[in-house]
């Protein structure tokens, strides 16, 4: 259902790590930000592909986990109040009139697949690698279970491990994101149930490692090699998992959530019809200012290439300032920006 317009200064395009820090620096000049991701939950690749890894290459942090890496942005962010569509793909984005007066069209409309309608005077589109999609196990009637609250039911992504504490888990997958969400959940978990169709897990050898602990520790139990087979529950209120062994026999395990980590899609989407020049399914930018082929329209982080870019948060957050200052030039071209280090300037309520 489309809905009233929310208008802003800026609508930026995914909340991964240079979508967020691109809140922060819009922020500081005053511009006020409104954010959409497909995901449900903020931090794109790095909250959704390796939440658990160290990063060892952001300044001033000689190590730090993906998790709180997109926990400190969001909070960096909070003081400029942006407003949040999470869970929702941005499909349109269409020239727009920002300002009634205007002769011709000087702002952008944004419609996601909620039909949230968003009109901004400029976008920022920090949409990586395209919008992730998780994919499903073929469940007969895992739509039922899923969307029904923190802590229940069918989910794909976590937003707050704090929300599955005391619960029974089965977490089904082999790979990367599945030990790494093993690991966290073990220690929250009333039980917990790691499903995997093979013996051996794909993961970082570390991790594998610490899982396998925490199996001989009894922190967790290894079903393997089993896989899903179907969902037991009512009314949309999940009881348990059965699954299934190579030879077709079935265990039952009772459970409040079941938590596939079978990957994710990702595509460019919508973004290629958005009228803009692609190299490649990168967006083509011109490196200093961010600016994209279409006046309004800026392009940061792994989705914006320019030659010798390199795809490292280090390099989207300075897009990021490069962006929001290019922004600021454009909404206000008759105002001198009257430069201040932010440790002259603050930030509100700091
Ligand atoms: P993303 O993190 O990809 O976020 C983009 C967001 O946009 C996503 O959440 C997506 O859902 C959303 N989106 C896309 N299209 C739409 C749409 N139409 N509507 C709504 N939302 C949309 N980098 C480093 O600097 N150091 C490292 O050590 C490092 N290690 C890594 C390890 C792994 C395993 C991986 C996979 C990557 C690693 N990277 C590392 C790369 C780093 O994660 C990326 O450079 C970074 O995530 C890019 O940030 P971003 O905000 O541009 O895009």
């Amino acid at each position: 259902m489309t809905e009233t317009p929310h208008r802003t200064d800026v609508a930026i395009v995914g909340a991964g790590p240079v979508g967020l820090f691109a809140v922060f620096e819009c922020g500081m000049l005053q511009l006020s930000c409104q954010v959409v991701d497909a995901l449900d939950a903020v931090g794109g690749q790095c909250a959704a592909l390796y939440p658990e890894k160290p990063i060892y290459d952001i300044p001033g942090y000689p190590r730090v986990q993906a998790a709180e890496l997109v926990e400190r942005l969001f909070e960096q962010a909070e003081p400029f109040a942006p407003r949040y569509h999470l869970g929702q793909r941005v499909e349109r984005l269409e020239a727009c009139r920002f300002d009634e007066e205007a002769g011709a069209p000087d702002g952008w409309r944004l419609t996601t697949s909620k039909g949230v309608v968003i009109e901004a005077r400029a976008v920022i589109v920090a949409a990586g690698v395209g919008a992730f999609g998780p994919n499903r196990p073929p469940l007969t009637g895992i739509e039922a279970y899923e969307g029904r609250g923190a802590g229940r039911g069918v989910h794909y992504f976590i937003a707050r491990p704090e929300a599955f504490r005391g619960k029974r888990i089965v977490l089904a997958g082999g790979g990367d994101s599945a030990l790494d969400w093993s690991i966290i959940l073990a220690e929250l978990a009333a039980e917990l149930y790691v499903v995997h169709r093979r013996e051996k897990f794909r993961g970082a050898p570390e991790s594998v490692a610490r899982l396998h602990a925490l199996a001989e520790a009894g922190r967790l139990e290894l079903v393997v090699p089993y896989q899903l087979d179907s969902l037991q529950g009512r009314d949309g209120s999940l009881e348990a998992v059965v699954v299934r062994d190579l030879d077709g026999r079935r265990r039952t395990l009772e459970a409040d959530v079941l938590l596939p980590f079978f990957g994710l899609s990702m595509n460019l989407g919508p973004i290629a019809e958005w009228g803009l020049e692609l190299d490649r399914h990168l967006i083509p930018v011109e490196p200093t200012t961010c600016a994209t082929s279409r006046p309004g329209l800026y392009a940061i982080g792994d989705i914006a290439t320019y030659p010798n870019k390199l795809k490292l948060i280090l390099c989207g957050f300075s897009e990021a300032a490069l962006a929001a200052h290019a922004v600021r030039r454009r909404l206000h071209p008759d105002e001198e920006l009257h430069w201040e280090y932010s440790t002259t300037k603050g930030v509100p309520g700091g």
